[in-house]
């Protein structure tokens, strides 16, 4: 008797990457298997899934920022209303001006109309009683959170419902590789696609370079609840809990040790003391490992001997901006509509592979 399932993708992981290009492919009316270790800590799970369109200390609007918040708006609420959950929750975002200095430059570019489209405001003196903010600062269009752990839920249970998901940890030894197929143990698909974060390169992608970045975050509570997101220097967002919000994160290529810190919480709580004026109680802190690449873009495409052997990786400390855009660009490649960009293609790291 012939036990061997058909579908056409396998997909290792489930965090954001590997939920999101499930949901491409569903959509697409390809058939998926979706395997999953639920790890601790994965990053996905302990995101505060915050996404804005201008970051970093100069301000400046983020990488492919049009056409990457386009799709984000576009997708979280179709998988809301596909999914019958919630957890798309757009808000807008004020970041408040370090000193006078930073006001007036960004005064003198109030010119730049690309980036003003992502801008609702730009205020010159103190705007929220509740924070310090007495240089002003800027109030941010299209900002937001996901609420990481109720969409992975959401597509988990949907893709329960069809029999398509196993908790399990990929094996090596289960996988047969053959010229235009790959089985796993009883499951032969065209493709399997790896999505597994940070953990678990090897043995087909550990010679790319995905730098372990650990962040750290905090739960607090606030009783004054914020009616948007603050962030100068660390971010404080809600979650689904009234009066919790998270408040990070630390970045650290240093320490990747498996558990929270003190250093942690020391910077963190400084942070928001400068930042809030109210009265905050930490609740708990949280820990895990962000997949970063050298060049700050993900990470997307066949193996170099291997082509049914795919990788959807890298989406480093902007996962929730970067997974709806790319998972629609690897799922339009695996069904031949569509190439992957040059700057995320997995071949500008070929000449590091090695067979050895
Ligand atoms: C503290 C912190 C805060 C963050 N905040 C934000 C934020 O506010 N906004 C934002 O956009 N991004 C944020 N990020 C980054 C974001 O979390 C990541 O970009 C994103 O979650 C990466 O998703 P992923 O699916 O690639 O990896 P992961 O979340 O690591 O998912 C991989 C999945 O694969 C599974 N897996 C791994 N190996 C195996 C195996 N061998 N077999 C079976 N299953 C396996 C894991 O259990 C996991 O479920 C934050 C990260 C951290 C650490």
């Amino acid at each position: 008797m012939n036990r061997v399932r058909k579908v056409d993708f396998i997909i290792v992981g489930q965090g954001l990457a590997g939920s999101c290009l499930a949901m491409r492919l569903l959509g697409m009316g390809k058939t998926v298997w979706v395997m999953d270790q639920p790890h601790q800590n994965t990053c996905s799970k302990v995101a505060a899934g915050l996404f804005n369109p201008i970051t970093g200390m100069g301000i400046v609007k983020t990488w492919m920022a049009e056409e990457i918040f386009a799709e984000l708006f576009r997708f979280f609420p179709a998988m809301e209303s596909k999914l019958g959950a919630s957890f798309f929750y757009p808000m807008h975002l004020f970041r408040p001006f370090h000193n006078i200095e930073e006001q007036n430059n960004w005064m003198a570019k109030t010119a730049d109309k690309e980036r003003n489209k992502f801008v609702k405001e730009v205020y010159t003196s103190a705007r929220y009683p509740n924070i310090h903010n007495s240089f002003g600062g800027i109030e941010v269009n299209q900002s937001g959170y996901l609420d990481t752990n109720a969409f992975m839920g959401a597509v988990r249970s949907h893709l329960i419902a069809s029999d398509s998901y196993t908790e399990e940890e990929f094996s090596p030894d289960r996988l047969s590789i053959h010229s235009q197929s790959v089985l796993y143990h009883e499951v032969e698909a065209d493709k399997i696609i790896f999505c597994t974060g940070f953990e678990s390169l090897t043995p087909y992608f550990h010679w790319l370079p995905i730098r372990p970045l650990k962040g750290e975050t905090l739960q607090i509570s606030l009783v004054e609840r914020p009616e948007l997101i603050y962030n100068k220097g660390v971010y404080v967002v809600p979650t689904a809990e009234a009066e919790i919000y998270k408040a990070g994160a630390t970045y650290s290529l240093t320490d990747l040790s498996k558990s929270t810190s003190q250093a942690g919480r020391q910077e963190l709580e400084e942070k928001l003391t400068a930042l809030l004026k109210d009265t905050y109680i930490v609740k708990s802190q949280e820990w895990g490992i962000r997949p970063t690449t050298v060049d700050r873009r993900p990470i997307l495409g066949p193996h170099p001997e291997y082509s049914n052997l795919v990788i959807f990786n890298g989406l480093g400390t902007k996962g929730v901006s970067l997974a709806p855009y790319f998972s629609k660009q690897l799922a339009d490649w695996l069904t031949e509509q569509g190439e992957i960009h040059k700057e995320v293609n997995i071949n500008r790291f070929k000449p590091l592979y090695s067979r050895s």
